[in-house]
């Protein structure tokens, strides 16, 4: 058995004939952080959509917890425990973020749970947890629709973790986010970092040295590089690719 949470081997995906991802392998640990750097078209989105079942490898293999999941229909690699942040229940704009998050949290236990007075107190502790989580205690009465949009982007991610994935993938989660919420972000992802393993898309190379986590450099399909930001950030052929030849 493998000690790996995800292992993705030789995966090659192809549209029409172009290869999106060529014979790639990676890796993530269980409760472990990896971001996932590269230029605009490197892949990345596309790996991320090969690994939830959206996209079918016409190569290689996706396993989690040692299990081929690759070829297995989206819901079903879903209820195994990888969850990409899109696929969050909806956040409900009429809805406080605590109803929110309870909602996150009851469409986990089951609705038959609320009925009964302990698993209410459950429900509610969990909730608070969320909260905590989030850093939204504050702003738990707050309607969904009031909120910044750094804050949204916290309530979104704190829906998926209600259904304790194993493993979390984000793409681009500071898209649009001020400094400020793009430093809590990263401080929100690191806090997640133990309980769950998570697989970060991003290109603010702020965010990703806030992270502190090993960093892999996707570029044409391929793995170009792996290791910490500071190397990488040295590195001339990282450059070169970001600034094209
Ligand atoms: P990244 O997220 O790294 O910017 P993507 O994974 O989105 O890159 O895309 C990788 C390459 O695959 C790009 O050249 C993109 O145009 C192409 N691509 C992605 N999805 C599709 C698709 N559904 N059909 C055809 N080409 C696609
Ligand atoms: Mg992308």
């Amino acid at each position: 058995m493998s000690p790996e949470l995800l292992e993705v081997r030789g995966v090659t995906v192809s549209f029409g004939g172009f290869k999106a991802l060529q014979d790639l392998s990676l890796s993530v640990q269980p409760g472990s952080l990896r971001v996932l750097i590269g230029p605009n078209g490197a892949g990345k989105s596309t790996l991320l959509d090969t690994i939830i079942g959206k996209v079918r490898p016409a190569a290689g293999e996706v396993y989690f917890r040692g299990e081929k999941i690759s070829g297995l229909p989206e819901h079903l690699i879903a209820r195994r425990g990888i969850c990409r942040k899109f696929q969050a229940p909806g956040v409900l704009d009429g809805l406080s973020v605590r109803d929110n998050l309870r909602l996150a949290v009851r469409a986990d236990k089951g609705v038959l749970a609320s009925f009964s007075p302990r698993r209410r107190q459950e429900e509610e502790a969990r909730t608070d947890e969320l909260l905590a989580l989030t850093g939204l205690g504050e702003r738990q009465d707050v309607m969904a629709s009031e909120l910044a949009h750094g804050e949204k982007q916290w309530l979104e991610i704190g829906m998926v973790v209600a259904g304790r994935p194993a493993l979390l993938l984000l793409d681009e989660p500071t898209a649009g986010m001020t400094a400020q919420e793009t430093a809590q972000t990263a401080e929100l992802i690191r806090s997640l970092a133990g309980k769950h393993a998570v697989l970060v898309i991003d290109h603010d190379m702020q965010f990703v040295e806030l992270l502190a986590a090993p960093v892999t450099v996707l570029h044409q399909g391929q793995v170009f590089r792996e290791g910490d930001l500071d190397h990488l950030r040295n590195d001339p052929d990282v450059m070169e690719i970001y600034l094209g030849r």
